[in-house]
């Protein structure tokens, strides 16, 4: 590592992690309030429809999940509120852990972490053939693009996650993680992005200026789905094509059903602005392939409950990155072994490894995560093939599965 990345690290790392891990979930034994004023009425002003528990979208096809049939009423209804945002369901409000925080960030000065990746982090960026999205081609289709960025093409329509495509993490474009690894496409060498799905409002997962660009894209701005609370910071950039969600919400566009689920985790792009968005997770429904993209969480029961509603999933995109040390990240991140288990938990047929090798948020080093995906996989007598990593601008393209007809009506009620 070079001297000066190593200095103005530890003059950014405390900012950075402030900006992105300061105020983890902590349990606290006091009753849970029930919600207080709800931002959620605007969840219905908004038109979102909610999905009816139990019963799947595009119905037709999908079967009970794969682990427990029990609903878990926990996690079974809109997020929970707090005074001034959300919380995670079975806590109290989530205050920072500046205690915490400072000793992680102590530790890692005394330790030398993050850890590095022998020889430097040069992995191949490929540079990705768009012309099948381009052309709008039917089968299921997607490419990496670093990080939780994801292009997928299904049934026509493209649909883009968390994007980021910036130089670095950070509110400004000289503060926060550097990006390790360089983008394999421009934003304004995309195809049109018709819809864009945000999990929660962290620098990593929002980016100002790769949103602001799609926004500007040719062809008009796509529809940007964003966490209840979050549309506001989204309007002030002038980002008017926006509609928010509460966890179990969904829309329908542009031949897709979109449904917003839960995840465990926080936001939050200031320390005096924590919880006041939500998070989660997104389900991108098509008749012949069914998409779910976890977003930043935490291990827990909600996968069940995902999978009780959605399997089997033909590809879920996972978290596998940004774990050590778990005594610290564990709340908020999973690490690879609770990514295999939510594999499983949600039903997925194949799941593809996200969040890792792009950005070093913690303390394992960049090429660590898929390795540590092998050993999980090994221990869960799983097949390589059932839980992959992809490379930086590398396109896979999915067999779509017989359409299954859409139980229109039947399988969802209107929001009241
Ligand atoms: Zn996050």
């Amino acid at each position: 590592m070079q001297p000066g990345f190593r200095r103005s690290r530890a003059a950014f790392g405390v900012l950075a992690a402030v900006a992105l891990l300061a105020c983890g979930p902590r349990t606290r034994a006091a009753g849970d309030t029930p919600a207080a004023s709800p931002p959620a009425a605007r969840a219905s002003a908004s038109g979102a429809e909610r999905s009816a528990p139990g019963i799947a979208p595009f119905a037709a096809g999908a079967s009970a999940g794969p682990a427990d049939p029990a609903p878990d009423p926990a996690w079974a209804g809109p997020a929970p509120r707090t005074s001034s945002g959300f919380r995670n369901p079975g806590m109290a409000e989530t205050e920072p852990r500046w205690g915490a925080l400072l000793r992680w960030q102590w530790q890692r000065l005394l330790s030398g972490l993050p850890r590095d990746v022998p020889g430097g982090w040069h992995p191949a960026v490929l540079q990705p053939d768009l012309e099948p999205f381009r052309a709008r081609r039917p089968e299921p289709r997607i490419v990496w693009l670093g990080h939780d960025t994801f292009l997928l093409a299904v049934g026509g329509t493209l649909v883009m996650t968390d994007p980021q495509l910036s130089e670095r993490a950070g509110p400004l474009s000289f503060i926060g993680p550097r990006r390790r690894v360089p983008v394999p496409v421009a934003v304004g060498a995309l195809p049109h992005v018709d819809i864009v799905v945000i999990s929660h409002d962290h620098y990593d997962h929002l980016d100002r200026a790769t949103v602001l660009g799609l926004n500007a894209q040719a062809g008009g701005p796509p529809l940007f789905l964003v966490p209840l609370g979050a549309g506001a910071w989204m309007r002030g950039q002038g980002i008017g094509n926006v509609r928010e969600l509460d966890w179990w919400d969904s829309v329908n566009a542009r031949g897709l059903k979109v449904v917003f689920v839960p995840a465990r985790h926080f936001s939050g792009r200031t320390p005096f602005a924590v919880n006041r968005s939500l998070w989660g997770g997104w389900i991108v429904d098509h008749p012949t392939f069914r998409f779910y993209f976890a977003g930043d969480t935490g291990y827990g029961p909600l996968f069940r409950e995902i999978g009780r509603r959605f399997a089997p999933i033909d590809l879920a995109a996972i978290p596998i990155g940004s774990y050590e040390p778990r005594w610290f990240m564990s709340p908020m991140h999973v690490d690879p072994e609770e990514a295999v288990r939510i594999h499983l938990d949600v039903g997925a047929r194949r799941s593809v490894g996200m969040h890792w090798g792009t950005f070093q948020l913690t303390d394992e080093a960049l090429d660590e995560p898929p390795k540590a995906l092998a050993r999980a996989l090994a221990a869960a007598r799983l097949p390589a093939g059932a839980f992959f990593t992809m490379g930086f601008g590398e396109v896979r393209q999915f067999a779509p599965r017989p359409a299954a007809p859409v139980a229109s009506g039947a399988a969802e009620r209107e929001a009241r």
